[in-house]
């Protein structure tokens, strides 16, 4: 989601800086944090609770490491770097509460994400009744969904804005673009998502995002990119993002090799001994795992509350141990698959 508001902008400042009454030890994400600025070349910044302690875990940002690192660390620096030309601030990722952006959404839909061009800052939304048990923000669509606003700017840049729009647009077959309001039906083998269908940028940033994140066993969209040995329109994108990369980047070969990976998303994988699945599913929307398993899916076997939940890049998903001791497979949009034992996930 892409909002230019300097006003709001500044508001959220503001209580990101209110100054704790104790110091709480943050050391652990503070290092993690050098750590991630170091390999990118980006400023990351949390928000703080009342007690000064971190609004985000290590977990947090172990998923940004991830997603990044599927980007790789020169694509990232080079964003950054454009960034830092035209606004003379590094490309940064602020984690934040939600609840201070009025963007007149519809009620059935959360905001989890905003790049401001002005300033070149992501901010990733936090629910606010988050407490303990989730790493909130961890979402990884959403984190590489606002680095593709970033880069389809640096593209637009170094490939003209007129013409990248439009050849994007000329893939969609004349698909039209149509606000978003959360429900409604959308082609799903011209656009990755409903949210892709609203705009030219937010069709670009979404095409990207999950082309990045979903690359293992059932996050895969390899059975939308082509019908009957034909090319789709969403084909056509995925096809037409893995070109465009080296013509504005340098070094953007592995890049385009990791997105062309969602045609070898295999239908299922053996992970500890256990079969993981869950291709083939329609993706509905971003969601939390916390938001799924309490209610979003009419199931009754996912109404357990959260003990630990942990996005794993190797399963592509989030592994959620309900407080029944029932394990999870959570995967973005709201596919949920009970497995028979525990994986050996570090918490
Ligand atoms: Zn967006």
């Amino acid at each position: 989601m892409k909002q230019i508001v300097s006003v709001i902008l500044a508001l959220a400042l503001c209580v990101g800086f209110s100054l704790p009454a104790l110091a709480a030890d943050n050391s652990a994400v503070d290092a993690k944090i050098m750590e991630i600025e170091k390999k990118y070349d980006i400023h990351i910044k949390y928000e703080t609770d009342p007690d000064g302690s971190a609004s985000i875990g290590t977990g947090t940002l172990h998923t940004l490491d991830l997603v990044l690192d599927k980007i790789t660390p020169g694509i990232v620096k080079q964003v950054s770097a454009y960034v830092k030309e035209k606004t003379g601030h590094k490309l940064t990722y602020s984690f934040t509460y939600e609840g201070k952006l009025d963007l007149d959404l519809p009620s059935n839909v959360g905001v989890h994400g905003v790049f401001y061009e002005e300033t070149g800052l992501i901010e990733i939304f936090l629910p606010s009744s988050s407490s303990g048990t989730y790493s909130s923000g961890d979402n990884p669509l959403a984190m590489a969904h606002e680095f593709g606003h970033a880069l389809e700017w640096l593209c637009r840049s170094k490939y003209g804005a007129q013409k990248l729009s439009s050849e994007w647009q000329a893939l969609g077959g004349g698909a039209a673009y149509n606000v978003f309001d959360g429900r409604g039906s959308y082609s799903t083998t011209t656009f990755v998502s409903l949210y892709a269908s609203s705009s030219y940028e937010e069709d670009f940033a979404e095409t990207f995002a999950h082309s990045v994140v979903r690359d293992k066993a059932g996050l895969g969209f390899y059975h939308l990119l082509s019908k009957d040995g034909v090319k789709t329109a969403l084909g056509k994108k995925v096809d037409y993002l893995a070109a465009l990369l080296p013509k504005c980047l340098q070094n953007a070969d592995g890049l385009s090799a990791h997105l062309k990976k969602v045609y070898t998303t295999p239908v299922y994988r053996e992970f500890q001994n256990q079969r993981l699945t869950g291709s083939h599913m329609q993706y509905i929307g971003y969601s939390y795992p916390r938001y799924v398993l309490r209610g979003i899916m009419n199931s009754p076997e996912v109404s357990d509350e959260i003990a630990t939940s942990r996005w794993v890049s190797e399963i592509g998903g989030w592994y959620v141990v309900s407080t029944t001791n029932r394990y999870y497979l959570v995967y973005p949009g709201g596919v949920v698959r009970q497995q028979p034992a525990a994986l050996n996930i570090a918490a």
